[in-house]
């Protein structure tokens, strides 16, 4: 009782393995009826159908052939190659019997059968009149006929009008088919219990070959459902179930490094976001505790406070932009503008630095200043102010920014150069990274998201574009994008 219950257990009827197993084995079962059927049931009446067509067809030659000189002869060949009794009569006399034309067949062999056909095609009224009869009923037994034989009979005519009629007749054995059906039954016996195992072995091994892989992935994605990304998926042999796999394996990859951006965003934002606030509420306690009536400190404090809130600020502006960026929530509208005075406009806004902190700015624009370019104007703008900005916080004692445009005819060029600490190559990749700060800056007094970057690549990205750095350590670097005009 319970081992019956067990093996039912174990059958999955909606598995591809049952599922392939039962089609292959119905299929075959399929196969071999129709070929039982057809060789056993019916092949004595395929056997007879193809007889009678053959004779009509022999019969629609003579007939063709009738009166034709060669005629005689024709009916010879056709007797001949064709093992046919054929006989051509008018009422009265014979005019082809195979009696007349050779010695070795006697004469009027079907003579029974030939009155039946006879009477057949006279009753029914028809050009021509097929027949099987069996030698029992035609009441004979000559002596070359031993047990029951069947003969196919034909009459047709040749000629019926009221002076003449000329009927021809065919008389061909059937041969009886039980013998070669009993060969067929006994070989058929062995084609089925070869090909109903054969079924039964291939399936299941086909089957389980297909299933296997499958099983497999699942097992695989088991394990990713568990929350362990990067993990690689196997395929197999088909390759259905490998681009399956590839697809997996894709995903999880992509899986595993939106698990990392996550934890970095989360470790990142909170370290980022909680520095400023920390510094807010000490400031906000020192002026409760200690400066609060004396208005200088006081001021300074309240200074670093709104500092620390405008990064803050600054912070979660640029963490919105990017991740409306990188989930592609805004499109962009692009409109054709010139890019020197995209340029022009960036170093104006920044005009204070120059009035207050002596910097020098310098923009360089190809002649005629006429750069036009179509791209979401708002968004390059945001660039060329982030590599800007960046100029500005990393460069030089010099205090000099050089923006330089360049064109040809399919692209054009925006540069931003500053003669500042530079990067290491080895993070020169990593700048582009968000949260990402190179170790030439360790000044905290720098303002910066570590996000401005990150923009700058999304942005560019968007628009199709190319984007850069070289930079030298203790020399400077060049930021630099590229788009097609
Ligand atoms: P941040 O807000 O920190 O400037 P960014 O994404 O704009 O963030 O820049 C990433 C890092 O790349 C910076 O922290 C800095 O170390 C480095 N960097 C960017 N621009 C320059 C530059 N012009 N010169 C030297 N280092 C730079």
């Amino acid at each position: 009782m319970m081992k019956q219950q067990a093996f039912k257990l174990n059958i999955d009827r909606k598995s591809i393995t049952f599922k392939l197993w039962a089609y292959f084995i119905l299929f075959s079962l399929l196969l071999l009826g129709i070929l039982w059927a057809l060789q056993i049931f019916f092949l004595n009446n395929y056997y007879q159908q193809m007889k009678i067509a053959e004779t009509t067809r022999i019969a629609n030659v003579i007939s063709s052939q009738y009166g034709k000189e060669d005629f005689l002869d024709t009916i010879r060949s056709l007797s001949v190659s064709n093992d046919m009794y054929i006989q051509i009569e008018t009422e009265d006399t014979i005019l082809f019997s195979p009696s007349k034309d050779s010695n070795r067949t006697p004469s009027y062999m079907y003579l029974p059968e030939m009155g039946m056909v006879r009477k057949q095609l006279l009753e029914g009224n028809r050009p021509s009149a097929s027949i099987i009869i069996s030698s029992v009923e035609s009441n004979m037994a000559p002596r070359h006929r031993d047990g029951d034989k069947k003969i196919l009979a034909y009459a047709g005519y040749l000629e019926n009008s009221n002076e003449n009629t000329v009927i021809l007749y065919i008389f061909s054995p059937l041969f009886p088919v039980d013998s070669t059906v009993g060969i067929l039954r006994s070989q058929l016996i062995y084609v089925t219990i070869i090909s109903l195992s054969l079924a039964f072995f291939l399936s299941f091994y086909l089957s389980n070959r297909i299933s296997k892989p499958i099983r497999r992935i699942n097992k695989t994605a088991e394990k990713l459902a568990a929350g362990e990304y990067g993990i690689q998926f196997e395929g197999g042999h088909y390759s259905e179930i490998i681009q399956l796999a590839n697809t997996l394996t894709l995903a999880s990859n992509e899986l595993k490094k939106t698990d990392s951006l996550r934890k970095d965003l989360i470790a990142n934002v909170s370290h980022d976001l909680r520095t400023p606030l920390t510094m807010v509420k000490s400031y906000a306690e020192m002026i409760r505790d200690l400066s609060g009536n004396n208005p200088e400190k006081r001021a300074a404090h309240l200074e670093v406070i709104i500092e620390e809130a405008d990064r803050l600020n600054l912070l979660v502006s640029d963490m919105l932009a990017l991740s409306r960026l990188q989930t592609r929530v805004t499109p962009l509208e692009k409109t054709t503008f010139n890019l020197c005075e995209a340029a022009q406009s960036i170093v104006n806004s920044y005009g204070l630095y120059t009035e207050k902190e002596n910097y020098r700015f310098i923009l360089e624009c190809p002649k005629g200043s006429d750069v036009q370019i179509s791209a979401d104007e708002n968004k390059i703008k945001q660039v060329i102010s982030n590599l800007f900005y960046n100029a500005i916080k990393y460069c030089g004692t010099d205090k000099e920014i050089i923006v330089r445009i360049l064109s040809d005819e399919t692209r054009c060029r925006c540069e931003v150069s500053d003669h500042g600490m530079g990067i290491p190559q080895s993070e020169i990749d990593q700048i582009w990274e968000r949260y990402f700060k190179a170790s030439t800056n360790h000044v905290r007094a720098v303002k910066g998201t570590g996000l401005g970057l990150s923009i700058v690549k999304e942005i560019i990205i968007l628009h199709g574009g190319k984007y850069g750095v070289k930079s030298e350590e203790g020399k400077g670097s060049t930021f630099w994008f590229e788009l097609k005009k």
